[in-house]
């Protein structure tokens, strides 16, 4: 069955008008506090190079943990299995910028999708690489075919002079072992990959590999293998959403990414790739009119892995 995904997408553009002034944008990193609340953007990239969208799909906005999916592809794709070593693969049951479990766990992290596991895989990063958040900007910016994406450096240096827990984190985990790189190095790096700035299409695009198992679709260049795309897809299924990855699941029914600048991204495996974003987060620090958005998208496409 053909599925008309311009009208579908219109049509959730409409439904999600009402919800786009009842979410709280982020304000504990001060710069992404003046982004306006009433916008709504969606993008669907299908593996055959189709592009549909709807809204604000073409603004750029802050990927903040979005960009936690681009760095474990990476580290994975170059590390393999030894990542697991630092890094656990459970949820977190957890906020994302949690210290206590930290703490019982002697520094190792639940999953690479809360904060202190992308400390680490930013930290296995920077062991690799000189510049290891030039390199996953580069790793980004052949994902998407965009040799212009950039760092927000007004985001990045926002966030890292408020950074007090993410420097916590790094300093119990260096304590415990599990941080090889000076501290310092080490936020510097994770804030601008933070910062990382993108539109829904790009993004959608950018996840494509992920929706054809690990290898990207316009160009066949294989990122992950087959299975470990699945991992990947499997650990956005279970930590990909904060302490709502259960809910999102059951709501959502995808393997998804989100991120505190409002954006989500998530994965049709063998069909396509989704990306939507609005400001205006729920109480459990996902997009609020993005999930809901999402829960229609599936249901209104029956498109999803259950
Ligand atoms: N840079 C943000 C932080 O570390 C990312 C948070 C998020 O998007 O979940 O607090």
């Amino acid at each position: 069955m053909s599925i008309n995904y311009q009208f579908i997408l219109d049509t959730i553009g409409d439904e999600v008008q009402p919800l786009l002034s009842r979410g709280k944008v982020a304000a504990y990193i001060p710069q992404l506090s003046t982004v306006p609340l009433q916008q709504f953007g969606m993008a669907v990239y299908c593996l055959d190079g189709r592009v549909y969208t709807t809204g604000h799909a073409y603004e750029k906005f802050s990927l903040q943990s979005v960009t936690k999916l681009f760095a474990l592809a990476l580290a994975f794709a170059r590390e393999g299995d030894a990542i697991w070593r630092r890094v656990g693969r459970e949820p977190s049951g957890n906020p994302f910028n949690s210290l206590s479990q930290l703490e019982h766990e002697r520094g190792i992290p639940r999953n690479p999708f809360i904060n202190a596991g992308a400390l680490v895989i930013t930290d296995i990063l920077a062991e690799r690489y000189v510049q290891s958040d030039i390199a996953l900007l580069q790793f980004v910016r052949t994902l998407a075919a965009e040799p212009a994406l950039d760092f927000d450096r007004a985001v990045a240096a926002s966030e890292r002079e408020t950074a007090h827990r993410n420097y916590a984190i790094a300093h119990l985990m260096k304590d415990f072992g599990n941080l090889h790189s000076a501290v310092d190095t080490v936020i510097d790096s994770y804030c601008r990959q933070c910062a990382i700035t993108m539109t829904c299409v790009e993004l959608a695009k950018a996840a494509s590999f992920l929706a054809q198992h690990g290898t990207v679709p316009w160009n066949g260049k294989k990122i992950l293998d087959a299975s470990s795309a699945k991992r990947l897809n499997a650990l956005m299924l279970t930590c990909g959403t904060y302490d709502a990855a259960g809910d999102f699941a059951y709501r959502v029914g995808l393997p998804a990414k989100s991120g505190v600048g409002g954006g989500i991204v998530a994965v049709v495996p063998g069909d396509l790739a989704v990306a939507v974003w609005s400001p205006g987060l729920d109480a459990t620090g996902n997009s609020l009119a993005g999930t809901m958005a999402l829960e229609r998208f599936t249901t209104l496409t029956t498109r999803s892995i259950f």
